[in-house]
């Protein structure tokens, strides 16, 4: 056995992890967007309300705020949303009112117009209303100056809508994380022209695309790379340069034709991870150079797919700040037997079959697997994760199961 194929030298899944969340530097440059384009990106600090919510006492209802306890009221205004309430109500007088009108001062209460009797100028409560009652009080919400949103995390429509009712137009953001994808591989052609025999469709660096895409980051598609270590080499001098993170794929192997960690070494560049105890995925290779982190995936479609999932997406939540789930595969017990990889951790396209009489998920293996097939991952609404052990997996043992989700996807 070579060195070099040795599993004691292999990282595992934890460690790796471990390394490339350690290596990669936190975007702190922060910029204001408008709320309309702030969707997505990276709240950089808590809010703080600059009013309280609500802005003012105003009415739940349509119906009639009254002071005083009395068997009847006298109405003396009329307040509709907008309008201001320039009256103080003294007992025994009440204003008709709208939703979303200020309540003047005097009033104990608003009471719904469903339960008043409107006699000419008077009104007859039908129901007791409990002092304060249909009023929304200012600050019930939020106090003038109290914590609004708590930063550190992706804007959605909750907190722009939040932003807008305390009259913020602008909020503060992370700037981008600047993503780099190069595909390498002189076999490759991208999609859509023809290909000349021998040639193959690029097919990694779309779904990374796709993939990795967001909001709070800007990818930069880089094209496909010749198989030549020199042209690998500047390219990854000057994304350094540029770059926060670094995404390739190809050549991640140590065979004759793959030079992208001998390139990443020649360019001057760090290798903190270079091979994982995992099937598929094994080559994957993480660095640095200049003030990018550099992620080296493998080139099968599949591999280079988990070892996206595993690395590079904690890569990215790491850089921006967000909350990094553990890799935590769910208990669940296998629907199929097969042998193990020694040594390493396999992952295949699965999805539940049904539970066990224990309740755990039965998965059911997709497909042949095999490094180089995305196909199975189209029918897969996970990954089984099947680790080493002396024993071939038998139908019930107990596996592992990453279900595509919120937590883990691409
Ligand atoms: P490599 O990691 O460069 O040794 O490539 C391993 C296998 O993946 C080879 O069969 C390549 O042709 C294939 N491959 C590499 N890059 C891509 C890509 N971007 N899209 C599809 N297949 C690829
Ligand atoms: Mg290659």
């Amino acid at each position: 056995m070579s060195l070099t194929n040795s599993p004691r030298l292999l990282l595992t899944i934890e460690e790796a992890r471990a390394a490339v969340i350690a290596g990669g530097r936190a975007v702190s440059v922060v910029e204001y967007l408008p709320l309309a384009r702030a969707r997505g990106r990276i709240l950089a600090r808590d809010l703080v309300s600059p009013c309280a919510l609500p802005v003012f006492d105003h009415s739940a209802m349509d119906g009639y705020a009254f002071a005083g306890e009395a068997p009847e009221y006298t109405i003396v205004a009329r307040i509709a949303a907008g309008a201001v309430a320039d009256v103080r109500l003294q007992p025994g007088q009440a204003v008709r009112i709208f939703t979303g009108a200020p309540v003047p001062s005097g009033a104990a209460a608003v009471a719904m117009q469903e339960n008043v009797t409107v006699l000419g100028d008077k009104i007859r409560l039908n129901q007791l209303v409990p002092p304060g009652g249909n009023i929304r009080h200012t600050g019930e919400d939020v106090a003038s100056g109290a914590l609004l949103i708590p930063g550190g995390r992706a804007i959605d429509g909750r907190h722009v809508g939040l932003a807008a009712a305390a009259g913020l137009s602008h909020v503060p953001v992370l700037r981008q994380l600047r993503v780099a994808l190069v595909s390498t591989g002189d076999e490759l052609v991208a999609p859509g022209l023809g290909l000349s025999p021998g040639q193959i469709y690029d097919c990694n660096r779309p779904m990374l695309a796709a993939a990795l895409e967001r909001p709070a980051l800007e990818l930069v598609d880089f094209g496909i790379l010749p198989d030549r270590r020199a042209d690998i080499a500047n390219f990854f001098a000057t994304a350094g340069e540029t770059f926060d993170l670094i995404v390739t794929t190809g050549g991640a192997s140590v065979g004759d034709e793959d030079f992208l960690a001998a390139a990443l070494s020649a360019a001057g560049g760090a290798i903190d991870v270079a091979r994982v105890a995992i099937r598929p995925g094994k080559p994957f290779t993480y660095g640095r150079i200049g003030g990018a982190s550099v992620a080296i995936l493998p080139g099968n479609p599949f591999a280079a797919f988990v070892a996206a999932l595993l690395f590079v997406r904690p890569m990215i939540e790491k850089a921006l700040g967000l909350p990094v789930p553990n890799f935590a595969p769910l208990p669940a017990r296998a629907g199929f037997a097969q042998m193990r990889a020694p040594g390493r951790v396999e992952f295949l396209p699965a999805r539940v079959q049904h539970r066990s009489e224990d309740g755990l998920p039965v998965i059911e293996r997709l497909g042949r697997g095999g490094s180089a097939r995305l196909q199975p991952l189209i029918a897969a609404d996970g990954l089984a994760v099947i680790h080493p052990g002396e024993n071939p997996v038998a139908e019930g043992d107990g596996v592992g199961y990453l279900p595509f989700g919120a937590a883990f996807s691409l």
